[in-house]
């Protein structure tokens, strides 16, 4: 019962088995501003991709199963930022297609998406609106059976690389999903930032965009079904990244530690450090216990499980952050040698705190269904 299942463990073999073959390109990619082309070749070949897809378009599984996208996150994270963001872009950038896209849609990208042919992002966030979507200013209209997209899109995982945007955007009184092929005329890429781990980044311009009225996802003004659907299912995923890079950080402390003496004995007996490094250990059970759970709900039934996604985001970004931090301190100077693993990953925990729900918003969020909960 407190197990993963035979089918997830093999899985997970093989994402770790896939992980450490890129080893030798990861310290590369992740210093990167754009999709790292060995890296995207050695993962299509993998196959790993089509867990991304339902079964129906060359997928793994009948539909997307958040179990098996969180233990794979979980092994790709711990070897390369990079990996875990191409990976786990393709199911977050395409899954309002796989639940809300027309049939021709789906059946044109989808199997390309699986296969790593065709990049996907999902464009939310612009200049002057982040954690409070409602007030995005991007707009679609349905004009002679086309729809026009007009708007300025930032951070955007994936811009410049993508074949195409999934896109919120305002339509009458609602919000609509709208897809956009990258190559569609009126679409520019611009990448005015880089973060602190480097990230496929840019923002996207809209002017004047027309492509058909099938590239709508679902419903008109329906699009936050799509993006809560999305986030359902792919939220607790970054709670297995962030256990993964915990993980990949406390392994290294502990090397460094039991191979370095100071003051005559081995760090990892020396002042607190075992206490530290017995405390990451315990805290990084706690986080993959929780996000097992969550992740086995989320396959279950996302949307009825959300809280419990949430919840371990929270927990597992939280603890990695700790964690990374003190192995960067057991250490010492040598966790913070540019360009090593240590202060990589170091680098990489910090964003996880703040992207797909930032540990406030979630909390807020959580606290007033707990508040309802009592007063119901
Ligand atoms: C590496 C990376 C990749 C990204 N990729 C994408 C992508 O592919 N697509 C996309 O659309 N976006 C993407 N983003 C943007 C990301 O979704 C936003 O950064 C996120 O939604 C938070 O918005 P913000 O940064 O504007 O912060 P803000 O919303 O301005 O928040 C700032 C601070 O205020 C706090 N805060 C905000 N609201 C509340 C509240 N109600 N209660 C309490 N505290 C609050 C936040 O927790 C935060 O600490 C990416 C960001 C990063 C860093």
């Amino acid at each position: 019962m407190f197990e993963l299942p035979e089918a997830y463990t093999a899985l997970q073999r093989e994402a770790r088995e896939f992980a450490a073959s890129v080893r030798d390109i990861a310290e590369r990619a992740d210093e990167g501003d754009d999709i790292d082309p060995e890296m995207r070749k050695r993962l299509a070949a993998s196959g790993i991709v089509s867990i991304m897809v339902p079964a129906a378009y060359g997928g793994r599984y009948e539909r997307v199963d958040s179990l098996a996208v969180t233990v794979v996150r979980e092994a790709f994270a711990a070897e390369s930022g990079h990996l875990d963001s191409m990976l786990g872009m393709q199911g977050i950038g395409s899954y309002a297609i796989s639940v809300g896209g027309s049939e021709s849609v789906r059946a044109e990208l989808l199997p390309q998406v699986g296969r790593l042919e065709a990049i996907a992002a999902l464009a939310l966030t612009e200049p002057g609106v982040g954690s409070d979507l409602k007030a995005l200013t991007t707009s679609v209209a349905e004009r002679d059976g086309e729809l026009v997209v007009n708007g300025h899109k930032s951070f955007i995982t994936n811009a410049g690389d993508a074949d195409f945007y999934s896109v919120l955007a305002r339509e009458g009184e609602g919000y609509s999903l709208v897809l956009v092929p990258a190559s569609t005329p009126g679409v520019s890429v611009t990448k005015p930032h880089q973060i602190i781990a480097p990230h496929v980044l840019g923002d996207v311009v809209f002017d004047d965009v027309r492509v058909p009225a099938d590239n709508r996802l679902g419903e008109p003004g329906q699009g936050f079904k799509l993006v809560l659907a999305t986030l359902a299912t792919f939220r607790v995923s970054v709670a297995g990244a962030a256990v993964g890079l915990a993980q990949s950080a406390l392994q290294e402390a502990v090397r460094h530690a039991a191979g370095r003496e100071q003051f005559g004995v081995s760090l990892a007996r020396l002042g607190s450090i075992p206490g530290d490094l017995a405390m990451a250990w315990t805290e990084i059970e706690m986080a993959r216990t929780l996000t097992y759970r969550a992740a086995a709900a989320a396959a279950r039934d996302p949307l009825g499980n959300l809280h419990l996604s949430s919840m371990a985001k929270v927990g597992a970004t939280e603890v990695a952050a700790r964690v990374v931090d003190r192995a960067v301190q057991v250490m010492g100077r040598f966790g913070l040698v540019r360009g090593g693993k240590m202060e990589r990953l170091y680098r990489e925990a910090r964003p996880m705190r703040v992207y797909e729900g930032s540990t406030e918003v979630i909390l807020d969020s959580l606290a007033k269904q707990l508040v309802k909960g009592l007063t119901r």
